[in-house]
């Protein structure tokens, strides 16, 4: 068995092979977490999306456990193809038949893409979604000039609604301008390891070492496009190399997210979960 454990709390598996599952579990990795997200292109219809939701609560699952691996994921509409509010609103009202599914974490990944006015509603639609839902969220933040901006104002929308707490939410592909604005308004904050953009496993370790790891967790985020599916263990070794201990790493990679993701009661690890087996 791997000597590390690791949760991976964002990856889009539905477009991965299964190579990648059986790398993930041989790395350590103890649980999937698959948020809702972008195919690479617009799907022309609600049903598109009734459809997808179908695989990420149903048939993404069941090719998991082939592998062993415990799958989860989230619901939402993403934040780019969010232009279109009627287009939202349908979606938007097929999810609450889809959270009674028991893989289903939350509402996510929302938020912003450009930053648009129709966005900022839809993400608001999404928010009240959660609120009534009582459910958890995992945000997106726009990518290079417009992430401080949209962080910013993501932020504002969760803020704005008196039901949401932020110890609930996680602000997800913080950068070093942004991580610091997460962890002041009391929200976590997930850096996503990609090789180019987005955040290296060495600006990540910086950025731990900067402002501690309390309320952050590290994510691949791996999709269709370049990324790496083992970029949590891969971080993990940058982190021994700088000589972190055993501990610290199996909080960062495991316990962080496990403590977060246990706020939804169905986020259950066969055997349990907690402290390391000695
Ligand atoms: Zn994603």
């Amino acid at each position: 068995m791997p000597s590390m454990r690791y949760i991976e709390p964002h990856a889009h598996m539905v477009s991965r092979v299964t190579d990648d599952y059986q790398a993930m579990v041989v790395a350590g990795c103890a649980a999937v977490c698959e948020p809702a997200f972008w195919a690479g292109f617009d799907r022309s219809a609600a049903a598109a999306f009734h459809d997808y939701f179908c695989q990420l609560t149903e048939h993404e699952p069941r090719r998991a456990t082939k592998f062993g691996l415990p799958h989860f994921c989230w619901l939402c509409i993403n934040p780019k193809e969010s232009e279109d509010v009627s287009l939202a609103r349908d979606v938007i009202a097929l999810i609450p038949k889809f959270l009674e599914g028991k893989n289903v974490l939350g509402i996510g990944e929302i938020g912003l893409n450009k930053n648009s006015r129709n966005e900022l509603k839809v993400l608001e639609m999404h928010v009240d979604l959660a609120a009534r839902h009582n459910q958890l969220i995992l945000v997106h933040t726009p990518h290079l000039e417009d992430k401080h901006k949209g962080t910013r104002l993501t932020l504002d929308v969760l803020r704005a609604d008196s039901r949401i707490k932020p110890e609930r939410c996680v602000i997800d592909h913080v950068e070093e301008h942004t991580v610091k604005m997460v962890f002041d308004g009391g929200f976590w904050g997930g850096m996503t390891l990609y090789p180019g953009t987005k955040c290296t496993a060495a600006r990540a370790v910086d950025m731990i070492e900067r402002y501690g790891g309390e309320r952050l967790w590290m994510d691949s985020a791996c999709d269709w496009g370049v990324s790496v599916p083992l970029a949590i263990p891969y971080a993990a070794l940058e982190l021994r190399r700088r000589g972190h201990s055993a501990e610290t790493i199996d909080r960062l990679v495991y316990q962080n997210p496990l403590h977060f993701l246990s706020q939804c009661p169905k986020f259950a690890l066969p055997g349990g979960a907690g402290e390391r087996p000695a």
